[in-house]
C-alpha cells in the first residue's frame, strides 16, 4: 500500500456498555448526548465523505420491550460477577425506544443505514466480556447468534465486531469466523494495551500501570494496527477508537 489508511470504527452502545459502573446521575446525561452526537456525525461523515463502522451492540437493534425479550439467546454467560450480565437489568428497561432514550437504539441504528458508506458491526448481542470468569465459549457462541439473527432483521450481514472492553481472547476469535466475521478492531501491540479482564483494571493496578508508561521512553513504543493473537492468522484488525 502507498499510502496510510484511517479506519474509523466507533462503539455503539448507549447504556449497555457502562451499566456495570455507571449511574444515570453521574452518566446520564452523556448517553442521551449520543441520540445528538451520531445524527450530527452522520452528517459531517457523508459531507466529507467519510466511512465508518458502527460496532453496535446487539441488544439495541429493537424497539420495544417484548421485541427485546423474543431475541435473547437461551445460552447467557454465567459471569462471576453478576454485574457484568446485561440480561440481570432487563427488569429495569422501558417499555420502548421513546419511554427508554437509554437501553434502546433502533431509530439510531435506522438512521445510520440511512447514510452512505456507513458499516453496521456488531459490539456483540450483550456486551459480552470474553476474558471474564463466565464468558465462556458456548455462551459467545450463543450471544453471536442472537447478534446476526437481530441484524439480520434489519437486512444487515455482520462483517467486523469491537470485543467489549477489547477483551479478545484466540477460542472466541475462531467463533467469530464461524459467523463470518472477516475483520476486528485490536489493541496495539504494548502491554499497557494488553486485554485485560475487569479485576486487573483497578485503581491502584491502573496508577501503576500509569507510572510505567510514563517511565516509558516514547522511541519503545509501536504503533501496530493488528492483534498479537491475529497477527498471522489472516484477520484485519484496527486500532481507532470511540464509545457512544
Ligand atoms: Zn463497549
Amino acid at each position: 500500500m502507498q499510502y496510510g489508511a484511517l479506519v474509523i470504527s466507533l462503539d455503539f452502545e448507549l447504556w449497555w456498555g457502562v451499566r456495570d459502573n455507571r449511574t444515570v446521575a453521574d452518566y446520564g446525561a452523556n448517553i442521551l448526548g449520543v441520540r445528538q452526537v451520531v445524527p450530527a456525525l452522520l452528517d459531517l461523515f457523508a459531507e466529507r465523505n467519510i466511512a465508518c463502522t458502527w460496532a453496535t451492540v446487539g441488544l439495541l437493534f429493537f424497539g420495544t420491550n417484548a421485541a427485546m425479550r423474543a431475541a435473547l439467546p437461551a445460552r447467557k454467560p454465567r459471569y462471576t460477577d453478576a454485574r457484568l450480565c446485561s440480561y440481570n437489568y432487563l427488569d429495569e428497561v422501558g417499555a420502548d425506544e421513546e419511554r427508554d432514550p437509554y437501553y434502546y437504539g433502533l431509530s439510531l441504528i435506522k438512521r445510520i443505514l440511512d447514510h452512505p458508506a456507513q458499516e453496521i458491526g456488531t459490539h456483540t448481542f450483550s456486551h459480552f466480556y470474553c476474558l471474564e470468569e463466565g464468558g465462556d465459549v458456548e455462551a459467545f457462541r450463543a450471544d453471536l447468534e442472537a447478534a446476526r439473527a437481530a441484524a439480520a432483521r434489519l437486512g444487515i450481514k455482520l462483517a467486523s465486531i469491537v470485543f467489549p472492553r477489547n477483551q479478545v481472547d484466540p477460542a472466541h476469535l475462531s467463533v467469530c469466523r464461524e459467523f463470518g466475521l472477516r475483520a476486528f478492531r485490536g489493541n496495539e501491540r504494548v502491554w499497557f494495551h494488553r486485554a485485560r479482564r475487569g479485576s486487573e483494571q483497578t485503581l491502584p493496578v491502573r496508577a501503576s500501570r500509569l507510572k510505567s508508561i510514563l517511565k516509558t521512553p516514547f522511541s519503545g513504543r509501536r504503533a501496530a494496527t493488528s492483534h498479537p493473537s491475529a497477527a498471522s492468522s489472516g484477520w484485519s484488525s484496527s486500532s481507532m477508537k470511540a464509545k457512544f
